[in-house]
């Protein structure tokens, strides 16, 4: 069976870690990217297992050796995906998930047309807003900056393949579920 790569995007605390956490807890088969960021590391997340925190130093050599697939700046950090371990994962027929912002998403779909996009949906805006606040992992300015990004995020969502709203969390791991199933039932 051709093997797929699948794009999960959202707003900041809308719920795509846990939602995906969800999902691979039912689905272990499949393959996470993890990403490389120059964001500092949050209390717990570890090294080559949350992310690969570098410097601005060594993302900017990562960019100008073209490492990676797509890259973004995203609430005054950057986050990119390396090429090399997704044409591997594609190479030894692995589906493969990626979880990132907006612009990277869209970055994948001119490169690569047949990934499947998958935007998160927040039940409302103030439910957002209490989610990326109880999760006290930001101070106030960095909520500030990742609310600002809400709206042009919703906008480019137009351009996604899916949309699934995460209101009640089992109902959202279901849809996602369903919607990459039904993907893969497709090739
Ligand atoms: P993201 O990865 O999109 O930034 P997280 O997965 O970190 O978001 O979730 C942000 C917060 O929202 C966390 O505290 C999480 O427990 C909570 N959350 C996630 N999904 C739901 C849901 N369906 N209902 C209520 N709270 C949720
Ligand atoms: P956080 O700082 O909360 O971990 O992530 C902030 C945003 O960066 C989220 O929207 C997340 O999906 C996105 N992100 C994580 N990794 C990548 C990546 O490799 N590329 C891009 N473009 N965005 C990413």
């Amino acid at each position: 069976m051709q093997k797929k790569l699948f794009v999960i995007s959202g707003s900041s605390g809308v719920g795509k870690g846990t939602v995906l956490k969800g999902f691979l807890q039912k689905n272990p088969n499949f393959m996470l990217s993890i990403s490389c960021t120059t964001r500092k590391p949050r209390q717990g997340e570890v090294d080559g297992v949350n992310y690969f925190f570098l410097s601005k130093e060594d993302f900017q050599n990562c960019i100008d050796n073209d490492k990676f697939l797509e890259w973004a700046e995203f609430a005054g950090n950057r986050y990119g995906t390396k090429r090399k371990y997704i044409k591997q994962c594609l190479e030894e027929g692995k589906d493969i998930i990626l979880e990132i912002d907006t612009q990277g998403a869209l970055q994948v779909k001119k490169q690569m047309p047949e990934a499947v996009l998958i935007f998160i949906c927040p039940p409302s805006i103030e439910a957002l807003e209490n989610r990326l606040r109880g999760r006290h992992t930001e101070d106030e300015a960095a909520i500030q900056k990742r609310l600002d990004e809400v709206k042009i995020e919703l906008e480019r969502a137009e351009n996604f393949d899916y949309k699934v709203v995460n209101d009640d969390l089992d109902n959202a791991i279901s849809e996602l579920e369903n919607v990459i199933i039904g993907e893969q039932a497709k090739c």
